[in-house]
């Protein structure tokens, strides 16, 4: 039998299982990816990180698959690419090669859901199998649930059920390269396309010290296996080295997860057990998203849809162009805007700065952060905004209004940070950096930043935005 291996976002030769049972049912196995017009169309802008990112991530992958099929004594693979609606040129593709069977390993998004459905229902029109396979995750779906056979909603009951089910089968990596010699060589003329023929231009992605494809994801995580022991001490500091910049390459597949959780299982000590905690967050924000697509667009907890955010489009406008006065929100909004990543502080930083003082929805503040997260999940990015917001899982609005000042104070005491991106206040001293509107006339003068002037001030004054979150929260009745 022959088959068709269908890549999406598990961009790598090693560990994968579509691949894997692919080899194991067949003995021709051809590799496809699609840049699929539905995702890429619905892009803000022809210059996309992510996008370049995918597209030099593949050259590698097609490299990758010919030289493991010749190792283990096969005439070659390869990938095959193409540009157009996945779920037109999936089951087109499948027939033009004459396969029996299409491996794919599943993707929990609701658009991919259904899009999945789709593929699979036009293949079983034209007499072709669907298979697909769990893969992102260590448990998905409703592998992990309550004794009462419901799914968690809290993390850490979530977490002890999660460390109590999983053993050393769940994090095994899939013996791909034994069963190489079953991949088939590229149909001939079949090249890769560029960039420019799929409608996108180059970013400055190489400058952004973000390697890619799975020779990159390697290369961050040694660096980070030579430093996990600090992650727990250090991974709340953004002027800090302290965590493992993975999530690009968790977002497309160039790491495997199970290695990644094996790896912080079999080292253990404080730092691996925070890390492997990290990894169980992401877990625990898949199977909510499949349990609850609901989400996508309305609050987890949907006595929160009653509370009424403010139009305020200047306000909006100021965080996402980091205006806002307040130094560690406008230096955070700053990397990401340079960059496409955020330290995990900061995005809780920012998230509840838009949500808890600007009063700005937080659907605004997810979309941002969708265009520009180069690791942009759905199921982590709602997951971090529904927290930041108090309108999810574990909703807290009470409690969960972060002060930007004490924040910064706490996590960026020296200003490093702040400094490194908003140079206009690379003078202000330590004890003003965090709220530089507090500084005398004479202090502006020698620092050479004028607030108003060089740097604005706040827009908002946090202790009257903090009031007003706390009566926008009042309308909710059966708070828990
Ligand atoms: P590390 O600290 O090294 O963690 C390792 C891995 O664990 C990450 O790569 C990620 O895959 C996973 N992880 C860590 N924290 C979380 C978390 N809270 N939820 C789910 N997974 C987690 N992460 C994304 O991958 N994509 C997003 O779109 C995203 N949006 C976020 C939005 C908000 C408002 C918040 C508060 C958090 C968001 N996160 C998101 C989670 C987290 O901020 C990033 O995963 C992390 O900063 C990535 O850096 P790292 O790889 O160095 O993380």
């Amino acid at each position: 039998p022959s088959a068709l291996v269908w890549f999406r976002r598990d961009l790598r030769s090693f560990d994968h299982a579509a691949l894997y049972h692919a080899l194991r049912f067949a003995d021709r196995v051809h590799c496809a990816f699609v840049f699929d017009t539905a995702i890429l169309d619905a892009l803000p802008s022809r210059r996309d990180r992510r996008v370049e990112f995918i597209h030099a991530s593949l050259a590698e992958l097609d490299a990758a698959l010919d030289a493991m099929a010749r190792a283990a004594g096969g005439t070659g693979g390869g990938l095959i690419v193409r540009h157009g609606r996945a779920e037109d040129e999936i089951p087109r593709l499948a027939a033009a090669l004459g396969v029996d069977k299409v491996f794919a390993n599943r993707d929990y998004e609701p658009d991919a859901i259904v899009r999945d459905s789709r593929v699979a229902q036009a293949l079983a029109e034209a007499g072709i199998g669907y298979e697909d396979f769990k893969d992102q995750v260590i448990f998905e779906r409703d592998e992990v649930l309550t004794q009462a056979g419901k799914p968690y909603s809290v993390f850490t009951p979530y977490k002890n059920a999660w460390l109590k089910k999983v053993d050393d089968f769940q994090v095994r990596a899939y013996p791909v390269e034994r069963h190489a010699a079953h991949l088939a060589p590229k149909p001939a003329g079949e090249t890769l396309p560029g960039l420019a023929d799929i409608g996108f231009e180059p970013t400055r992605l190489a400058e952004l010290n973000m390697p890619v494809g799975m020779s990159g994801g390697r290369r961050l995580f040694d660096d980070f296996a030579a430093r996990i022991e600090r992650y727990k001490r250090a991974r709340d500091f953004p002027a800090v080295k302290g965590v493992s910049y993975l999530s690009t390459h968790l977002r497309f597949g160039t790491v495997s997860i199970r290695q990644l959780a094996a790896h912080a299982r079999a080292r253990g000590g404080e730092g691996a057990e925070t890390w492997l905690s990290e990894l169980i967050w992401r877990d625990f924000y898949h199977q909510i998203l499949w349990h609850h697509p609901q989400v996508v667009d309305r609050a987890f907890r949907p006595e929160y849809d009653a509370v009424k955010w403010d139009e305020a489009p200047e306000l909006f406008a100021a965080w996402c162009e980091a205006r806002t006065g307040y130094p560690i929100v406008d230096a955070a909004m700053r990397q990401l805007n340079q960059t496409g990543w955020m330290h995990n502080r900061l995005r809780m930083i920012v998230a509840s700065f838009l949500t808890k003082d600007l009063g700005v929805d937080w659907r605004l503040g997810e979309r941002y952060f969708a265009a520009q997260l180069n690791d942009y999940d759905l199921a982590a990015n709602n997951g971090g905004w529904q927290w930041a917001a108090s309108t999810g899982c574990d909703a807290q609005p009470w409690f969960r209004i972060f002060n930007p000042v004490t924040q910064s104070e706490k996590f960026d005491p020296e200003g490093r940070f702040i400094r490194r991106y908003l140079p206009e206040l690379a003078r202000v001293p330590d004890k003003f950096i965090h709220a530089p509107w507090t500084m005398g006339g004479i202090d502006q003068s020698a620092c050479r930043t004028k607030i108003g002037v060089d740097y604005p001030g706040p827009i908002v004054d946090h202790a009257s935005a903090r009031e007003r979150t706390l009566q926008r929260f009042g309308v909710v009745k059966n708070d828990a």
